[in-house]
């Protein structure tokens, strides 16, 4: 069952700040998603390969995106059909993409991660590793993919100055890169995204508050 009027409030709010939303479907049944799908939703996220390349077998004309933590040996799996792939945290997984995309001849676009918080537990490159890494001449480098941006996760905490200033210094950063095809600031999810859009998300990420809770943590 989703939470069809929490979602149109979710979507108009959303496409106030000319953002995109990414409707998070992890763990959740196709019979979900096709209910968002008639309501024209049509990007949605999953975080774990198998079940997206099942889910992806039984609907393939909505834009799958992985925001999870993307394994090197799994990129196969997801190359021929995936939309964007947010959570891109070493320049070997880059690598990875890249010669998987090449085998198919697709360019992958991706989103480079970008760690942000104070927990330990969250992937991504620090500011000046990617720093580093965009310094690289990433096109002759990589030419099977193709980075449009940044994704970032705040700290999870009740402190919403702390998620501000995180929110607040990926947009910085994120400025210092913006271009035309630079142009993705994947950063929000339930429990903060009103923060991140204020701070300049061009795409959030939401589950729980469109699908309801999650019965099991993935
Ligand atoms: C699960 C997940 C989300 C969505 O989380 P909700 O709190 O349910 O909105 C967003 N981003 C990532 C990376 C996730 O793994």
């Amino acid at each position: 069952m989703i939470h069809l009027d929490k979602y149109l409030a979710i979507r108009s709010e959303v496409k106030s700040y000319n953002a995109s939303l990414i409707a998070v479907s992890k763990t959740k049944p196709l019979t979900d998603i096709l209910e968002l799908k008639a309501n024209d939703q049509l990007d949605f996220g999953e975080n774990y390969v198998q079940e997206l390349t099942e889910k992806h077998e039984q609907l393939s004309d909505v834009n799958w995106h992985f925001i999870g933590h993307l394994q090197s040996n799994k990129v196969k799996y997801i190359a021929p059909f995936i939309h964007l792939i947010h959570g891109v945290d070493s320049e070997n997984l880059l690598k990875e993409i890249n010669k998987q995309g090449e085998k198919i001849k697709r360019v992958l676009p991706v989103l480079l991660q970008i760690f942000i918080a104070t927990e330990e537990s969250k992937f991504g490159f620090s500011f000046d590793e990617a720093k580093e890494l965009l310094n690289k001449n990433i096109h002759a480098l990589y030419p099977f993919v193709k980075i449009s941006g940044f994704m970032g996760m705040a700290s999870n905490t009740e402190n919403k100055e702390q998620i501000r200033a995180e929110f607040h210094s990926l947009h910085s950063f994120f400025n210092e890169y913006k271009s035309e095809h630079f142009n993705t600031l994947s950063m929000g999810m339930t429990s903060d995204y009103k923060i991140a859009l204020d701070e300049g998300s061009t795409m959030v990420r939401i589950g729980s508050a469109i699908f309801g809770e999650r019965n099991y943590t993935k």
